[in-house]
């Protein structure tokens, strides 16, 4: 059984490889179809698209959005997404926009520590509209403060540490709408990371299913088999669909691969159809 792979990060936004090495290691890894899923930001998809048509691999067009659940950030994935749609790309130059207001707040906090650091250098290691604090991460690598991004996010940049700025981000229905409205499927992203505090997770699918959530990612490299077949159940119970990808971002997260996450991800290919399918693309 062939393996996909529906989440992955390029350069064009916090990953460290462009698209085009993206698509070659998925290929090396015996992917047959893709899905880039950068941060707020589309402009990855075309060279993507192109270099998957060249392997005789399918792309599915991508999006990952930061949602605000509480104090904690909820991450929607849209898939087969009308990436060309001028309202949808409004609505992320917003997100991109936000970005750019809260980062040079950390810079500041992280010079007030005593890091001499600027947000032109975290810029130009971006090189993308879409700027991340794992940028900041590699500028604090490259001069030495830190020696990995984990130890960044750990030490600084992570909800609770001194150089954390919240940014301001759309509730998960806005951004579920904003998914729908360009003609794509709205996917819960990594539930692992969900911390429900009113309700159990179960409840929150069922409301955000209201809202046009179409389905849950229930294959995700840090899913231990248990929590598999836990958000099995719950994408069954909820009628919810299945997807899975491994968030690859290269550098940023040095211990996933393409494909096989941290060496056990299998995202099967007959979920494709049933996606497909549901987005009207068969
Ligand atoms: P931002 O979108 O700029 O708020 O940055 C959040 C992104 O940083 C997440 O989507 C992850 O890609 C990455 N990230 C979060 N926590 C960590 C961590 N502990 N180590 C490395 N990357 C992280
Ligand atoms: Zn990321
Ligand atoms: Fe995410
Ligand atoms: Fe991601």
């Amino acid at each position: 059984m062939s393996r996909i792979d529906l989440h992955l990060h390029t350069t064009h936004s916090d990953g460290s490889l462009p698209p085009t090495e993206v698509v070659k290691l998925a290929h090396a890894a015996g992917v047959s179809a893709l899905a880039i899923t950068d941060h707020d930001i589309l402009t990855g998809i075309p060279e993507a698209a192109a270099a998957a048509q060249e392997f005789g691999m399918e792309l599915v067009p991508g999006i990952e959005i930061s949602s605000r659940f509480g104090d904690q950030e909820l991450h929607i994935l849209g898939y087969f997404l009308d990436w060309q749609d001028p309202l949808l790309d409004q609505r992320l130059r917003t997100l991109r926009e936000s970005r750019h207001r809260r980062n040079p707040r950390i810079v500041e906090l992280l010079q007030a520590l005593g890091y001499p650091i600027t947000y032109d250098e975290v810029r130009a290691v971006a090189g993308s509209d879409s700027v991340g604090r794992p940028h900041i991460a590699r500028v604090l690598m490259d001069k030495g403060i830190v020696s990995s991004a984990k130890e960044a996010f750990d030490r600084f940049l992570a909800n609770g540490k001194p150089a954390y700025v919240p940014r301001e981000l759309p509730p998960p229905e806005e951004a579920i709408r904003w998914i729908k409205e360009a003609k794509g499927l709205a996917i819960l992203a990594h539930p692992t990371w969900v911390k429900t505090t009113e309700g159990t997770l179960t409840d929150l699918t069922k409301r955000l299913k209201s809202e046009g959530l179409d389905g849950v990612e229930v294959h995700y490299s840090t899913h231990t088999p248990r929590q598999t077949r836990e958000y099995l159940d719950l994408a069954k119970q909820v009628n919810l669909l299945v997807t899975g990808g491994s968030d690859f971002h290269g550098l940023t997260k040095p211990d996933i691969e393409v494909g096989y996450g941290k060496g056990t991800l299998h995202v099967p290919d007959h979920l494709l159809p049933k996606l497909k399918e549901a987005a009207g693309r068969i």
